[in-house]
């Protein structure tokens, strides 16, 4: 069976793809020649991701799953959360997100933090929500170069390195994104599709 995954990110698509059993294939929205910009105006991961799987849903008739992900900071009241990516502004740019960050959690002494993945699933017209999620601290200042966006502030819990001082399998194994995907694909295996 074919499901959309409402992403552009080609990284995410093959994680997903490695993940799932032969009987699903995962089409992209260029697959679909989706080429537009997806709406995402709510104040919650669950509220967007589900806006993105009604998007696809209603204008293409497709089952179809999306994402969203936000770093949750207990100390700034769970900020940034939904707006992770534009925390500092429209730019979009990971460097000032990061300085707001370490900037308002100057002095506080309560630096734990956790990311969180919400997926909104649409499956033969029902709506299904997953979730993953891994905790963890914020540190004073950047680690590591690799992956992306807060990678190199944030230490998940049981490890002294940041996710940008892991290599890609090892944050892939216990990644936020990872935990949500798992849930999903449990569900799909244990589902009977019509
Ligand atoms: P998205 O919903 O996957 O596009 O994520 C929204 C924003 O959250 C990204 O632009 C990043 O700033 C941040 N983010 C999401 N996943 C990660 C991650 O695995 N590491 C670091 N930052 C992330």
């Amino acid at each position: 069976m074919d499901i959309v995954f409402a992403t552009n990110n080609l990284h995410k698509l093959a994680e997903v793809r490695d993940m799932l059993p032969d009987n699903f294939r995962i089409v992209s929205l260029n697959d679909i020649n989706c080429h537009e910009d997806i709406p995402e105006t709510s104040d919650t991961l669950e509220g967007n991701a589900m806006q993105k799987a009604r998007f696809i849903h209603e204008k293409f008739g497709k089952n179809c799953f999306a994402d969203d992900t936000g770093l949750e900071v207990t100390a700034l009241d769970y900020e940034p959360g939904v707006y992770s990516a534009r925390y500092a502004g429209e730019q979009r740019n990971s460097d000032d997100n990061m300085d707001k960050v370490l900037r308002k959690l100057k002095g506080k002494t309560d630096r734990t933090a956790r990311f969180r993945t919400v997926i909104a699933l649409i499956l033969d017209g029902e709506e299904y929500l997953f979730e993953g999620k891994v905790n963890g601290t914020i540190i004073n200042e950047r680690k590591g170069q690799n992956g992306f966006g807060y990678d190199p502030i944030f230490v998940p819990e049981g490890f002294d390195k940041t996710f940008a001082e892991l290599s890609a399998h090892e944050k892939n194994s216990i990644s936020h994104r990872a935990r949500a995907v798992a849930n999903l694909i449990q569900f799909l295996k244990n589902t009977e599709v019509k």
